[in-house]
């Protein structure tokens, strides 16, 4: 099968592979026809997650057909149209039966913290991912939900991370009545918590980017108030005078590691510089909010030491919530909202590139090229 392989940072192809074949009672085999590239692929894409292997398939946003199930699968069959949520998971260890299920205990034996990924490097477990004409998937009555036929998969392929995602941040948010929310970085992540804010009852909402046609998009997608990075000359002086100098009450991060150009030794050999290592949003997240306030995280950090500052977390009374988003558990609700028309978050996916070009799908998302938003991914029908 054709499928995309990392060959090093920045370098990424298209290669011959064998498909996969059940491993397991439980595994399904997924024909994979659409797949989006997230911005976590892009931390992956610079070489800044540990133990990437050469020759891994990325791609965690899947949407297929049911190829082939194991003989233990009771709930899909061959020919079901399937959303693959981006985390692997058990769905009855401690951890999944709390709903902890991007923290499942059983998928990734090198894990401490994060359960397993589709195509998200060894250290998420090593399962190949989607962005391919063909996925195994693990505990496949557990994570893959049939496709209502009214949904089309490109608002399914948003649901299997991206606007779930957004959601579950600003779920963790805690978001009152009325509440000032700020969040930082507008790509589909930060569009999606921004405009999950409104369903959770805000009262205002603040996109904080560099980058016009992101703030542009926050506007008309997520109908937020925006501040441009380069416009203001301390965005936290400014949110403290939008927020009548009390702060907000709840700031998500939705950017994740970060260019500080620090240069590393990858794992490879390779002298890399760095996406990664300063937290500049979240600490702008922690001065930005009120006293009392939460701060909701789910950018990507990577496993890189990053200067938090703690004291003033304890010091203004903040509450921090944090996790990879188990997104299943956001799917009920934001089927609710799509099919009573109150969003289409397919709208976050701006570009379709087929299989074979997802080289330039890279480029174009990591460079925010051509006013890119979100690539999608054309890998079959
Ligand atoms: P993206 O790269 O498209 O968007 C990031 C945005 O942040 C960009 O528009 C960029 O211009 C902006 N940005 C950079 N520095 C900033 C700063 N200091 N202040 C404000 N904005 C800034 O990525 P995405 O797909 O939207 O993903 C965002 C983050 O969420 C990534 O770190 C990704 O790994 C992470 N993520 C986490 C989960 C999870 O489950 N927690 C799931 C998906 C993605
Ligand atoms: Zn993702």
């Amino acid at each position: 099968m054709k499928a995309m392989a990392y060959r090093g940072p920045y370098k990424i192809r298209v290669e011959e592979k064998p498909e996969p074949r059940i491993q397991h009672p439980n595994d399904a085999i997924v024909r994979v026809t659409r797949a989006a590239v997230c911005g976590s692929d892009l931390h992956l894409f610079h070489g800044m997650m540990p133990d990437t292997r050469i020759g891994h398939t990325f791609g965690h946003e899947i949407v297929g057909i049911v190829e082939e199930v194991g003989s233990s699968v009771q709930t899909l069959k061959r020919g079901d149209r399937v959303m693959v949520p981006f985390n692997i998971y058990c769905g009855s260890c401690y951890f999944c039966s709390r709903g902890l299920f991007s923290n499942c205990h059983n998928v990734n034996p090198n894990a401490t913290a994060v359960g397993g990924i589709y195509g998200y490097s060894h250290s998420t477990g090593g399962y190949d991912g989607g962005q391919a004409e063909f996925v195994r998937v693990p505990f496949a009555d557990v994570g893959p939900s049939v496709i209502p036929e009214w949904l089309s998969s490109e608002d399914a392929l948003t649901l299997t991370d991206a606007f779930s995602t957004g959601y579950f941040g600003a779920q963790l948010a805690d978001i009152a009545p009325r509440d000032t929310v700020v969040v930082f970085g507008a790509g589909p992540v930060g569009l999606a918590a921004a405009r999950s804010a409104w369903f959770l009852g805000a009262g205002r909402v603040i996109v904080v980017d560099h980058i016009d046609y992101r703030l542009e998009k926050a506007r008309t997608f997520a109908f937020a108030e925006t501040i441009h990075l380069a416009e203001v000359a301390d965005i936290v002086v400014a949110l403290k005078k939008a927020t009548g100098h009390l702060g907000a009450d709840v700031v998500i991060d939705a950017v994740g590691a970060e260019a500080d150009g620090s240069v590393v030794q990858h794992l490879t050999g390779a002298k890399l510089k760095l996406q990664g290592g300063s937290p500049v949003a979240v600490n702008w997240a922690i001065d930005s909010v009120r006293k009392g306030g939460t701060v909701s995280l789910i950018g990507a950090y990577g496993p890189l030491p990053s200067a938090v500052r703690l004291g003033d977390i304890v010091n203004k009374g903040l509450t921090v919530r944090a996790n990879q988003a188990p997104v299943k558990r956001q799917w009920p609700r934001l089927l609710d909202h799509i099919r009573e028309g109150h969003v289409r978050p397919g709208e976050l996916l701006t570009h379709r590139f087929p299989l074979e070009h997802i080289a330039e799908a890279y480029h174009v998302f990591s460079s925010k090229l051509d006013d890119c938003i979100k690539p999608l991914i054309v890998v079959g029908e």
